[in-house]
């Protein structure tokens, strides 16, 4: 327990050495000082200032010796720092049983030893200032006492070592940690500047923010009146007007709608529109309404619709597409403008019309039947010359018939009297009939007729005739004296299609989607003089399309025009039934 204690307080002792980073330094003036006083007062040819660190006496100063640290165990110094005095002195070691053996003392003869321990103020002896001699001897009062102040003088400038070496230290340490806080600035700084860049970020990010909320918020003041003014424009235009989903379903409609029919938006939601239809209309109206929103395509129709006082007034309908960039449907914008006022205008001139060709195709039959009377007597007198004029005018008469059949039709088309009238009969030998026909007719030009074989179809005889002469009489009046018309045609499994090719001026691909429509004629220096009223296509169209046919043109401009129609080979009783 004791060894223990010892041994505790031996290591906080070297422990306590340490601190002061003595050992095995260089030697320094001060010590060496004190050791030169130390040997001077006590008259001693020795003195040694060293400290004892656990194996050696090390010596920092020393006087009269060349030694710079003897072994711990040989040291006289052990047992100054062991002892509680704060001096030791040996007079002679040789009468000193704790001296008497020592090897160091032998070797050196080493005789007298004085030595005071170096006490720090926290109690650890750490060394010793002590004087020797090769004599024995003693010490006097004074000579104690100076060098128990030599000792206490080692031990301040111990001392002092040590504080300037913690001064030292912490010097460093605040060095150390002002270059770790300049670091840490420089840190700190980056840090600072990367805030502030990416504050200056957040501010532009913010300021677009800003700026597209603005544009937004003003996008929506334009949107908004965009729609009043859209809603303004359509409330107070005289159409009625409509939009439609993609599918046709019909989900706004213009106030002008409600006034005129006298409906409620409940009622017309969805297919509500119907209820506002002619009965004799609806289903054909939907059904070709139905089949242009699926496949997509402009939709056009003409109606009557009733109205809030349960009048019937007709309307031209339409219904256009919205797509988006893709070709996606988005919704349709449809319109019903009113046409009565048209339709009983063209009532009245299609009667006018009617009446005066009724008019005047009777005076016309009588007087081609008095021409040709004239015409076989002067023959039979063998007046040629006259007889000749009588066929000139002759033609001439049959040119107006055809003319007044023309209109006649129309009118008849219109008034929806006109009916086909179906039979079987052999394409080819109608062909041959009017091949005869135009023989005589047109000598102007060259008839090339290649003529099909037998073909029995289905249709209304006189009809198709007509569309054939007509589309024959086109191709002699828009080509050149002398120029072929060729007619052909063309039997396939379901259709026959019969071609009627011209050498003549050709149609512009502008014109053509136009041609069939009724009273269109092109325009043209080159057609001026060319008399016509442009229904004879439209005449061919209807009647084509009332047999379920398809009539066209294909033409270049400069380089001719073949105009053609195809006619099902349906049996005739599947074929009309659906005829008007
Ligand atoms: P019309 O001949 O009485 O003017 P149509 O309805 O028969 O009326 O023809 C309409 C228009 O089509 C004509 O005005 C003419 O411009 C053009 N057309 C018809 N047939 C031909 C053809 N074979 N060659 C060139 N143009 C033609």
């Amino acid at each position: 327990m004791f060894e223990n204690s010892r041994a505790t307080r031996e290591g906080e002792r070297l422990e306590a050495l340490k601190a002061y980073h003595i050992l095995d330094t260089a030697s320094e003036q001060d010590f060496d000082e004190l050791a030169e006083l130390a040997s001077t007062i006590c008259q001693t040819p020795i003195a040694i200032l060293g400290f004892l660190d656990g194996e050696r006496h090390w010596f920092k100063a020393k006087k009269g010796t060349e030694l710079t640290a003897s072994p711990q165990n040989m040291s006289f110094c052990v047992h100054t720092i062991a002892t509680s005095e704060d001096i030791l002195v040996v007079e002679d070691a040789k009468k000193d049983p704790r001296f008497a053996s020592n090897p160091a003392a032998k070797a050196l003869d080493l005789q007298f030893y004085a030595g005071v321990p170096l006490t720090n103020n926290e109690g650890h002896a750490l060394g010793t200032l002590c004087v020797f001699d090769h004599t024995s001897r003693q010490l006097s009062d004074a000579q104690r006492t100076a060098l128990k102040l030599l000792g206490r003088q080692a031990v301040d400038k111990l001392e002092l070592r040590r504080k300037i070496f913690d001064l030292e230290a912490a010097k460093n340490e605040i060095l150390e940690l002002n270059k770790q806080m300049a670091d840490q600035s420089d840190e700190l700084q980056t840090f600072n500047e990367e805030t502030a860049a990416i504050n200056e970020e957040l501010a532009t990010i913010n300021e677009e923010l800003r700026s597209t909320n603005e544009e937004l918020l003003s996008t929506q003041e334009q949107l908004l009146s965009s729609q009043q003014r859209l809603q303004l424009i359509t409330d107070n235009i005289t159409q009625l007007v409509w939009m439609a989903e993609p599918t046709g379903e019909i989900y706004w409609y213009n106030e002008r709608w409600y006034a005129y029919t006298g409906t409620t938006p409940e009622e017309m939601a969805g297919w509500g529109w119907q209820r506002v239809h002619h009965q004799d209309h609806v289903v054909k109206v939907t059904e070709k309404y139905k089949t242009c929103m699926a496949d997509g395509v402009l939709w056009e129709d003409t109606f009557p619709l009733r109205s809030a006082e349960g009048e019937y007034r007709w309307f031209l309908s339409r219904a256009v597409p919205f797509k988006d960039e893709t070709g996606k449907i988005l919704h349709w914008f449809g319109t019903n403008t009113d046409v009565t006022a048209q339709r009983e205008d063209e009532q009245r001139k299609n009667d006018f019309i009617s009446m005066v060709s009724h008019e005047l195709k009777t005076p016309l039959t009588s007087t081609m039947a008095y021409v040709q009377v004239a015409q076989s007597k002067l023959n039979k007198q063998g007046d040629r010359s006259t007889a000749h004029m009588m066929d000139r005018s002759l033609k001439q008469l049959s040119k107006m018939t055809i003319m007044i059949n023309g209109f006649l039709n129309v009118a008849k088309l219109e008034s929806g009297q006109m009916h086909i009238q179906p039979s079987d009969f052999d394409l080819r030998e109608l062909l041959i009939e009017l091949q005869e026909e135009q023989l005589s007719l047109s000598p102007s030009h060259v008839f090339k007729f290649m003529l099909p074989e037998s073909v029995i179809i289905s249709a209304d005889r006189d009809k198709i005739g007509q569309v054939v002469t007509n589309l024959i009489s086109n191709a002699v009046k828009y080509s050149p004296l002398g120029s072929t018309v060729q007619v052909s045609c063309d039997i396939y499994a379901s259709k026959v299609r019969i071609n009627v090719n011209d050498q003549g001026m050709g149609i512009p691909l502008s014109e053509q989607p136009f041609l069939f429509d009724r009273f269109y004629r092109m325009q043209g220096e080159h057609l001026k003089y060319i008399s016509g009223f442009g229904i004879g296509l439209y005449l061919c169209k209807e009647i084509v399309e009332r047999h379920h046919g398809a009539i066209g043109v294909n033409s270049t401009l400069g380089s001719g025009s073949v105009f053609w129609f195809e006619l099902p080979k349906l049996p005739s009783d599947q074929q009309y039934l659906s005829v008007l």
